[in-house]
């Protein structure tokens, strides 16, 4: 990558906010010059290939980024905010701007109404598949990538970006029997554990709930499957998914007892 060797030569890089150089479990990647010539949406492009870039962030087609971004509705010329998601397919390391759905963001929050009235809630129900159906006709843009079933996951977190990763370290802690005491331990109320459940409208609406009942809270460790964390600045974002999985790498090291590390799977 051309952007690699540009980057270290970059006087007003990385080093600016004195994070990388404590950073052992990932790579610290973002260039502000870089960054500085970009797009609103270049820059979630861009982050998303620096977050898919490192094998220990996230897994090969694993994980997904958004921003909500203001954008003019064609028709009314108003300003509208609009959610670019990383779509279904294709992998965040390579992914370009046709990679991501985009939609009205107040059309994909209105759906929870749709959502309510149906006379059966949770995953596995109907109305999750109903819902999957009805993103199309939230379209901005008449952008033809198909939505991901994790785009309620980003859409009801009420911060600009979101960025959803598989961190084999946070996954280590996420997939252990104690997995809630131990994103306690690690993380404080810094980060808030969820059990697990399928992807799907229901996750994103209790996401919605966790962001109400724990204000302060930077992120979530979803129970057997990976981190979810958000600021409202993009760069932020990026900082705050590498320190999430830099603390969960640097337990794991210190608490190294090989097999039963942890209890044990779950
Ligand atoms: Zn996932």
């Amino acid at each position: 990558m051309s952007r690699q060797q540009t980057r270290s030569g970059s006087p007003a890089g990385p080093q600016a906010t004195g994070e990388p150089a404590r950073l052992r479990h990932v790579t610290y990647a973002w260039d502000d010059t870089y960054a500085a010539e970009l797009s609103p949406v270049e820059r979630l492009v861009y982050r998303s290939n620096l977050l898919g870039a490192d094998g220990r962030i996230t897994n090969t087609g694993g994980g997904n980024t958004s921003a909500k971004l203001e954008e003019r509705d064609p028709l009314s010329g108003e300003p509208v905010d609009v959610l670019w998601v990383k779509g279904s397919g294709g992998d965040l390391r390579t992914a370009r701007r046709e990679n991501f759905a985009s939609l009205y963001l107040d059309k994909v929050i209105a759906l929870s109404q749709h959502y309510d009235r149906a006379p059966q809630h949770g995953p596995k129900t109907e109305i999750e598949d109903e819902i999957v159906g009805l993103y199309p006709h939230c379209t901005f843009g008449l952008n033809p990538r198909p939505s991901s079933i994790d785009t309620p996951l980003h859409a009801f977190v009420p911060f600009r970006h979101v960025d959803h990763m598989h961190p084999n370290a946070v996954i280590a802690v996420a997939a252990a029997a104690n997995a809630e005491r131990l994103t306690r331990e690690i993380y404080g109320d810094e980060v808030v554990w969820i059990p697990w459940q399928r992807p799907g409208f229901d996750l994103g609406l209790k996401l919605g709930q966790v962001v109400r009942d724990h204000p302060t809270a930077k992120g979530v460790i979803l129970g057997g499957h990976g981190l979810i964390n958000w600021a409202d600045d993009d760069k932020a974002c990026y900082e705050l998914t590498l320190e999430l999985i830099e603390r969960a790498g640097r337990f794991i090291e210190e608490h190294d007892k090989g097999e039963n590390t942890f209890g044990g799977q779950k």
